[in-house]
């Protein structure tokens, strides 16, 4: 059998094109497309990805492929009219590999290979001493350290001793001379690192350069790379040969990157880079620092008169043109490389342009403006993820930059919450509690948190943690709240007691200010300036108009045609009206989940409940509710104000009630005297209601079984706030929700207290209104009895956070320790607290759709777990069939464009 492994491109044609990225690389297909529309490529040939699994399996090149090499060879020096390793007219050549999937951790490129003693003596007379011996010595350190992985430093090192030895800057200040001391030395290098004299057969540098690029195919970084990020092991690396263009030829020639458009912030200018007189290499590698291409960022880096625009104008204008070209033609942003020999330009690269979520958005509703894709194509297009970028709140990029100068830079974690927040440090929850009332911004600096610290976590700017990952508690409700978080920044020591917090040698304490940047993990020492973003200025705070906001104008336009293509609905998480009113402006269709805990929490309140819990008869407990109920009543009228017309999901309270009562001494010694009663008496009862597994405890409806008065006077808590409302004529539709149940007769007797509740209220007040009652499934007995609990259960909403905690029997509270490593050796494919499993977990999502369906045709069916604004479980959630997800307010754009990808995919 023979395959065919080699593609020629060049001079206006190529035997591959675009679509062919798997057979020839990413570069390969690209440097084929853009030589057969006509653009400016030096020509070459690429080794095909199947030549790289054929080497893998007999240990070396394939029988066959040097012939076919030197066949393509042959067509490569008719192309260029030069000749490989011949002095008189010498083709030199790069070695570039080139996978589909691009991959750090596989060979880089040599350039500059064909080179050697006489070629070297042949080009000088042809180019120049300087260009020659230039070329030769960096063919060799590229060579030594790709080939035979001798690292750069040890060439640099010499490098750098010449240039003393000459009094010199710049290396592009050596004279030939100094040159051939400088390739001596190299020489010597290769020799002692690499155990062999350097090869200076052009063909062996070929062969040798070629069987790398496959090896490191299967290097171990390659392969940790792979497994990470779930790239099949048998794709393989294609190998580009391209005849070398020469940007070090002087200063009329050089080499340079850029961007179509400016990926930042994705306003349609072209942003590129150059190095004159320098190789491509020497861009990235910040040997020199490269120049501005366009004029007016050259003005405003106070480098006028030295960018490419003003340098060498038909240069520029013919690489505006060629961006131009590729961008109608890819219909979307480039990332190009070029280099410019003499006046003449070439591409060497190009590739999809990252860029941020802004730039994402801009540009895709620019491109369908300028007829370049239509609407669908510009929804598919956007990363749903990337919206978190554009929410956040930002820190001055300029003033971040001084601080790092600065050395303020103390120490950086896990970028758990994006977006940047400063104030000064609170060590405790209740501290960051009262100073913020005050008025004073504060961090809130834990070694992790609690449920206990969320007062804390509300009233802080931000939460910066020493332990715990990016689902630790912190980590999770301080993306729910919107809130910038750094987590797990080990660095930190703190001791809370002694309110000090210690990084290396230094300590700070209360008075000291800190500026987290959620974004990036980092944590600053003072203050740095910051902003809400643009999008929540126009459209929460409306302290912005929408025209003077591009990011945020494209965010509104790309959204609502997302809204246009997506089936599945969105709802939001959020317990207080004014995350209610966020969630909307952001595009909320209902509430999923309302957790009326979180309402139990507040200053004036806790002690009512803490009241209710240590009484201990139901006489008391009902005096205790009875202060409770109107409050609670008066939050569902504000969020049933606020949601005017859309359904409202209430959940029963949740959490074990010993999560209510304090733990310290002090403080039970407090709530003690408040309550009017001996310290005893509440260390009793804490004694009394303390779990050694509290999540699978006396919880959730097992409360309301177990004490029916509470359930009762949530019910109608709910019930005549939602009538209140209604007789001011809002539309309210009320769904109250029955938290873990595991057998249908829990729901069957919590409802039934809801049921009596309502007839009562609705007897009194002599009218009605429609509600619905109807469950959590968190729990895999009751997804596997669906059918049965759909009797009573009018919806279903999936906790998937409990529901993946007892599917997997992983408690997500103490699986820091090894959930990572599990992920990293992929014995789960992500993080199952933060996209569901879909084997396990998703299978029991399954039997419910199916079996809740058949049982109760039409039967409401949504997500409401932290799950729900992850984009792979919304688009599962799509494919499943539910009625909707609900995710924290800041998350709600990213379902609803995840939801539209989703149809789209369908
Ligand atoms: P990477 O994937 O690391 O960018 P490349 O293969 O793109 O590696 O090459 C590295 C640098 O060398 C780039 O700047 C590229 O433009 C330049 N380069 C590669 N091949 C040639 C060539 N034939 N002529 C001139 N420059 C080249
Ligand atoms: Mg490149
Ligand atoms: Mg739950």
């Amino acid at each position: 059998m023979s395959i065919k492994r080699l593609y020629f491109f060049g001079g206006g044609s190529s035997e591959g094109d675009k679509s062919q990225k798997s057979l020839l690389g990413g570069k390969g297909a690209n440097l084929a497309e853009m030589a057969r529309v006509g653009l400016p490529v030096p020509p070459g040939f690429t080794i095909c990805t199947k030549t790289c699994l054929e080497y893998q399996a007999a240990g070396g090149l394939p029988d066959g492929l040097l012939a076919e090499m030197h066949d393509y060879m042959g067509r490569l020096e008719a192309a260029t009219d030069k000749r490989f390793g011949d002095p008189s007219k010498p083709l030199l050549v790069s070695v570039r590999s080139g996978a589909a999937i691009s991959m750090p951790g596989m060979m880089d490129t040599v350039l500059n290979l064909g080179m050697n003693a006489a070629v070297c003596e042949g080009l000088s007379a042809l180019l120049g001493d300087r260009f020659a011996r230039d070329s030769y010595r960096r063919f060799i350190q590229m060579f030594g350290n790709v080939v035979d992985n001798v690292s750069g430093e040890k060439f640099e090192h010499e490098l750098d001793a010449v240039k003393k030895s000459r009094n010199v800057e710049n290396d592009t200040q050596l004279d030939a001379a100094a040159l051939d001391e400088v390739i001596e030395r190299y020489r010597a290098v290769y020799l002692r690192e690499a155990g062999s004299s350097f090869p200076e057969d052009p063909w062996q540098q070929l062969e040798r350069s070629v069987a790398a690029v496959f090896s490191s195919w299967d290097n171990t970084r390659a392969k940790t790379y792979r497994r990470l990020n779930r790239i099949p092991d048998d794709l393989g690396t294609a190998v580009n040969v391209q005849a070398m263009v020469f940007g070090n030829l002087g200063e009329d020639c050089g080499t340079g990157v850029g961007f179509t458009r400016n990926a930042s912030t994705g306003e349609k200018e072209f942003y590129g880079e150059y190095l004159s007189n320098a190789q491509g290499e020497d861009v990235v590698a910040g040997i020199r620092t490269p120049l501005p291409v366009m004029a007016s960022r050259a003005a405003i880096l106070g480098q006028t008169g030295q960018s490419l625009e003003e340098v060498d104008a038909p240069v520029f204008k013919a690489l505006m043109e060629v961006a131009d070209k590729l961008e109608s033609h890819y219909s979307d942003v480039q990332d190009l490389e070029f280099t410019f020999e003499h006046g003449k330009l070439y591409l060497l690269q190009t590739r999809t342009a990252k860029r941020s979520g802004a730039a994402w958005l801009r540009t895709q509703v620019d491109f369908v403006a300028e007829g370049l894709i239509d609407t669908t194509e510009a929804v598919r297009r956007v990363p749903a993820d990337s919206l978190a970028q554009v929410l956040a709140p930002t820190l001055d990029p300029n003033a971040a930059a001084v601080a790092r100068g600065e050395g303020r830079c103390l120490a950086v974690g896990l970028n758990a919450g994006p977006g940047a927040a400063s104030g000064r440090i609170a060590f405790t929850a209740d501290d960051a509690h009262d100073r913020a009332a005050k008025g004073e911004a504060v961090i809130l600096v834990r070694d992790e948190t609690t449920p206990e610290d969320i007062h804390g976590m509300h009233a802080a700017q931000g939460i910066l943690t020493a332990r715990g990952g990016l689902t630790s508690h912190a980590a999770v409700v301080a993306r729910g709240m919107g809130k910038p978080c750094v987590s797990g920044c080990a660095a930190l020591f703190i001791n809370a007691g002694k309110q000090v917090l210690r990084v290396g040698d230094k300590e700070y304490g209360p008075g000291d200010s800190l500026t987290i940047d959620g974004s990036t993990g980092e944590v600053f020492l003072g203050e740095i300036s910051i902003g809400d973003s643009e999008v929540l200025r126009v459209l929460v705070a409306k302290t912005a108009k929408v025209e003077d906001a591009p990011t945020a104008a494209a965010f509104v336009k790309l959204l609502s045609w997302a809204d246009e293509l997506r089936t599945l609905n969105v709802r939001t998480n959020a317990d207080a009206p004014h995350d209610a009113a966020v969630s909307v402006a952001l595009g909320a269709e209902g509430i999923g989940l309302c957790r009326t805990e979180h309402m139990f929490f507040e200053a004036e309140r806790i002690l009512a409940v803490r009241r209710m819990i240590l009484s201990d008869n139901a006489e008391q407990r009902a005096e205790a509710l009875a202060v409770i109920e109107p409050m609670q009543a008066g939050d569902f009228r504000g969020l049933f104000r606020e949601m005017a017309g859309k359904p409202v999901t209430i959940r029963f309270l949740d959490p074990p009630l010993h999560e209510f009562l304090p733990h310290e001494a002090a403080e039970i010694a407090r709530v003690a005297s408040e309550l009017g009663v001996s310290a005893e008496v509440v260390s009793e009862r804490l004694h009394g209601l303390r779990e050694s597994n509290p999540m699978l405890g006396h919880r959730g409806c097992r409360l309301g079984i177990h004490y029916p008065e509470i359930t009762r006077m949530q019910a109608r808590a709910i019930i005549t706030a939602a009538m209140d409302v209604a007789d001011e004529g809002i539309e309210v539709l009320p769904e109250i929700m029955i938290p873990f149940v595991g057998n249908v007769i829990e729901l069957e007797l919590q409802k039934k207290e809801v049921m009596e509740e309502s007839e009562r209220i609705f007897a009194a007040r002599g009218k009605k209104i429609p509600f619905m009652v109807g469950t959590m499934i968190e729990i895999p007995r009751a997804a596997l009895t669906s059918g049965e609990i759909a009797g009573p259960a009018e919806f279903f909403s999936f906790g998937t956070n409990d529901l993946t905690q007892m599917t997997l029997g992983v408690s997500r509270d103490d699986s820091g320790s090894f959930l990572p490593d599990y992920v990293q050796r992929g014995i789960y494919e992500a993080d199952p607290f933060a996209s569901v499993d879909k084997t396990g977990v998703g299978r029991l999502m399954q039997i419910c759709v199916d079996e809740g369906r058949a049982a109760r045709p039409g039967i409401k069916i949504g997500i409401c777990g932290e799950h729900g604004g992850d984009p792979p479980t919304v688009a599962f959630c799509h494919e499943i069939g539910l009625n909707y997800v609900s995710c924290s307010p800041y998350r709600v754009p990213i379902a609803r464009l995840a939801a539209a990808q989703a149809a789209i995919a369908d």
